[in-house]
């Protein structure tokens, strides 16, 4: 295994990569396997990215095992074991432990490092990264694959600090796991990270306290073994079993394609569509009931109203069901929850609810936290309160070029990319999921896939044509711009507060940042615009332009 210890205090590469999750790993396969010298640098002490750091109880993923994972390997997908419906934390990071393995990957990989800063140099066209450590990695390319939750944010609350009992963060959670056994626990945030815990923290807290400031739509995940013949099914018809599903706007096979707008149904229909997919389990399949859930108020309401009716029949007391019953955003413009157990879990004596909409947190005590009219007197708090999403951990690297450009003060105003994988003014830097693409709308990893793919198409294509460096046009970047918001503008997606917009963190400029208008649409884009030459990119070697 690479030790940073004995790392040298310089080197060059062809390819530096920042992050070694999803993303960076198969950077390393892919761009090592085109004969360029690359090496990733990761913070943590392990490969994973959020899959390393989100361990909370319950964490699992949201997408079904058998989409949720690589294809480039035949062998891998065909020979992987999943064993149940949903793949959970531990069995992930063990799938992505074993991929690094498998493929070599690890000594490329440098643990415990974090990349400080990136230098773009306009006279040599190099990058100059430093790590934390202080060593400089010169490379001719950039690829940031460093996540889009990956900066947990705790919000600013007063006394925190001097708290007495332990507090953690879903992102951030302790590898020997917490103990709750005997414990009063407050969860503050009811997102996809504290749906998921509650139920299991409610389990073995003496008591819990729940502090929720707007109410999320959840759906039954129906987690369970995983089906031997299921498995063979799909594992039978892999290849186009995932060529199908790049075909979708979310990167998700499985599902028939809605033919008609939920407007068009009776009421009668539409509630037996809603409850076949309720009882089937899964969050795209339910927003992929009617063509027109996303686009249509008129039509959301009826699935928003459908699931409203659940809770409130699944949660004894009135009040506390109307409390977790939705009622600011349409279903799906926020991340739809996948759970287990979680609306039942109110009906436990030991678990309350309470609002703090309507009552805000005003700080944390030495004993516990006070809202603006109660105290609550807690031994441990767990901030389920998300993260930084999708500009955080670019803008913790202090990334700028030798003429004075700087990426932090141009996404000042909101991020600025073409096709979510380039910034103009600073070449030859990939952005992997980044800001204005569909990634964290899709299955992850096909994603992933898809820009690193795109990405070494890239390189291929500037080596044969003897080039060396590629930029966007600022008139590229600001046409991309205009589209994905004048797609998400054509949704629903903007009424909600959302981390998709920067809503859960106070001052971030509220701008649409994930292109909405689908995976496949999107692929066909990046497609079209690789083979036509790279429109709307700026080529040259030394700074010559050629195209
Ligand atoms: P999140 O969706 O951003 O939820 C954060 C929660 O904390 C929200 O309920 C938010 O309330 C609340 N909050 C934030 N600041 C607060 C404050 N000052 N006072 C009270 N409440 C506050 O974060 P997350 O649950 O970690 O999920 C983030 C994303 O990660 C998900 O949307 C999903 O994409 C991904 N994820 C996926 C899975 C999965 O695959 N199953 C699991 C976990 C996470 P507001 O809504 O009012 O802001």
């Amino acid at each position: 295994m690479p030790d940073a210890s004995h790392a040298p205090s310089s080197r060059e590469l062809d390819v530096a990569i920042v992050g070694g999750g999803l993303g960076g790993l198969y950077a390393i396969h892919r761009l090592r396997g085109m004969g360029l010298k690359v090496r990733a640098y990761e913070a943590g002490s392990g490969v994973g990215g959020t899959w390393f750091w989100n361990r909370y109880p319950g964490a699992r993923c949201d997408v079904e095992s058998l989409e949720y994972s690589y294809s480039f390997s035949d062998e891998l997908q065909q020979e992987w074991k999943w064993p149940e419906r949903y793949g959970n934390q531990p069995e992930i990071l063990q799938y992505i432990n074993h991929v690094a393995d498998r493929f070599d990957l690890r000594r490329d990989v440098q643990l415990d490092t974090r990349i400080v800063s990136a230098l773009f140099d306009q006279k040599t066209g190099l990058w100059m990264l430093r790590t934390d450590k202080g060593e400089e990695v010169r490379a001719r390319y950039c690829v940031m694959a460093a996540g889009n939750l990956s900066t947990p944010r705790v919000p600013d609350f007063k006394g925190i600090h001097d708290f007495k009992g332990k507090w953690y963060h879903s992102g951030l959670w302790p590898h020997e796991g917490v103990d709750f056994t005997g414990l009063r626990v407050g969860v503050v945030g009811t997102g996809s990270s504290g749906v998921q815990m509650i139920p299991l923290i409610a389990r073995q807290a003496e008591h819990l306290t729940v502090f929720q400031r707007t109410a999320n739509f959840s759906l039954p995940a129906r987690n369970g073994p995983m089906e031997p013949e299921r498995e063979s099914r799909h594992k039978a018809d892999y290849p186009a079993r995932r060529r199908a599903a790049y075909d979708t706007p979310f990167a998700i096979g499985g599902y028939p394609k809605p033919t008609k707008s939920a407007l068009e149904a009776t009421e009668e229909e539409r509630n037996a569509a809603y409850e076949a997919k309720w009882q089937e389990g899964g969050s795209i399949s339910y927003l992929y009931a009617y063509t027109d859930l996303l686009v249509n108020k008129q039509a959301n309401d009826t699935a928003s109203e459908f699931v409203r009716n659940k809770i409130r029949g699944m949660v004894k007391d009135p009040v506390t069901a109307e409390l977790l019953a939705p009622k600011d955003h349409p279903i799906g413009t926020k991340r739809l929850c996948l759970d287990t157990g979680y609306y039942e879990t109110y009906n436990r004596a030991n678990v309350t609810l309470v609002d703090v909409r309507s009552d805000p947190i005003a700080e944390i005590t030495p004993t516990g936290l006070r809202t603006g009219k109660k105290e609550f007197e807690l031994d441990a708090i767990v901030f389920a309160t998300g993260f930084d999403a999708m500009t955080g951990a670019l803008r913790e690297i202090d990334i700028r070029t030798s003429d004075g450009a700087v990426l932090a003060d141009k996404w000042a105003g909101g991020p600025l990319t073409y096709l979510g994988l380039m910034v103009a003014g600073f070449p030859n830097m990939f952005v992997v999921t980044g800001p204005g693409s569909p990634g964290v709308k899709t299955q992850m990893i096909a994603s992933i896939e898809q820009h690193v793919d795109w990405i070494a198409g890239c390189l291929d294509h500037l080596h044969k044509q003897q080039l060396d460096r590629i930029e966007p046009a600022e008139q590229a970047e600001s046409d991309w711009v205009g589209h994905v918001n004048a797609v998400a503008d054509s949704t629903l997606y903007p009424l909600a507060n959302s981390w998709y917009v920067g809503a859960n963190i106070p001052g971030k400029p509220r701008v649409f940042m994930p292109y909405v208008g689908g995976f496949d649409r999107y692929k066909r884009r990046c497609d079209e615009v690789a083979s036509s030459g790279y429109e709307g990119f700026t080529l040259s070697r030394r700074g010559v332009a050629v195209a």
